[in-house]
């Protein structure tokens, strides 16, 4: 059910290490200032929550990775946002920070090592708040891929967080265990499975595998948002009257994915079903009114209808 792969997730090389290296010193030739906004120092509340944004750096997204935005469509709307019609679109990947009182949470962790230095860089993030990694209590993970896991990782492949406890979908953790799964998917994978099963390793004995809704502390709640990955999750904040919902990856690219929903990313396992969440989520949060915040996107938001899809509208800082 999970493993049915469309022709488009072959192009996964897009992905590899010396694609992401190789693009990355071009960046900034190719962006213009106002359009590489990265997840600037922002804390937003919800009730006694603090949820702070972790810059873990910047990729570039080609429009070959949405593969229906490399279209006239496609390029008008990278056009208006000020970049080259053929992309790439700078995008940022964010860890976040929770607080709430003493207590010292991360949802993801970044990406690690994986992707050389301009990625990988919530280590350095969380030491300039201050925090060392060991007061780290738990780190509640969207899915298993490298650029949310990875910083799980110390370069040697130890644990990172001596004490916390990792908490992931229990489908999330079955998928990537699963030597039928890497079987399946393309060779390209392999380092997400590497990884994946290196975090398992690193953190076992303290890994909590939960199911469906489900309460990781009060006013934390994990929410299914399979398609993605098969174990891919949210994280409701609901406190004090007020609620933020961290999608994960329902959206890699709020410019072209935000307007045409329906345009998949090539790393969605199950493109139909992550096609469906994210239609699901973007109505949800419509008609709830519900902030939402995303490990690749730069701010808070809200979001509306507009025309055949949605528009992200961004919360004050
Ligand atoms: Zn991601």
């Amino acid at each position: 059910m999970h493993g049915s792969r469309s022709p488009v997730s072959l192009a996964l090389p897009c992905l590899t290490r010396r694609t992401l290296l190789g693009a990355a010193p071009l960046l900034p030739l190719l962006w213009s200032k106002a359009a590489v906004a990265t997840a600037a120092a922002a804390i937003y509340r919800v009730g006694a929550f603090e949820v702070e944004p972790l810059d873990d750096g910047m990729f570039p997204l080609e429009p070959s990775m949405i593969p229906a935005a490399d279209s006239e469509a496609g390029r008008a709307l990278l056009t208006a946002a000020g970049l080259p019609p053929n992309g790439p679109s700078p995008e940022p990947v964010n860890a976040f920070l929770v607080r709430r009182g003493t207590r010292l949470c991360l949802a993801d962790a970044g990406c690690g090592t994986l992707f050389g230095p301009d990625l990988g860089r919530m280590p350095t993030a969380l030491s300039a708040r201050g925090i060392d990694p060991s007061r780290i209590d738990a780190v509640w993970l969207t899915h298993l891929h490298v650029d949310h896991a990875g910083g799980l990782l110390l370069p040697g492949g130890a644990a990172r967080f001596p004490n916390a406890e990792i908490v992931v979908q229990d489908a999330e953790a079955v998928y990537w265990s699963d030597p039928a799964s890497r079987s399946r998917a393309p060779a390209e994978m392999g380092p997400f499975f590497d990884t994946a099963l290196a975090v398992l390793a690193a953190y076992a004995g303290r890994i909590r595998r939960v199911t469906g809704h489900a309460d990781l502390m009060p006013g934390v709640t994990s929410v299914p948002l399979p398609g993605h990955t098969p174990g891919h999750a949210g994280l409701l904040f609901e406190d004090g009257g007020q609620r933020l919902l961290v999608w994960g990856d329902v959206i890699h690219s709020r410019i072209l994915q935000i307007p045409h929903p329906d345009w998949s990313v090539i790393w969605d396992l199950d493109p139909a079903e992550a096609l469906a969440t994210r239609r699901r989520v973007l109505d949800r949060a419509v008609v709830e009114g519900l902030a939402v915040a995303g490990m690749h996107l730069t701010n808070r938001g809200h979001i509306e209808r507009s025309g055949a899809g949605y528009a992200f509208i961004a919360s004050p800082p």
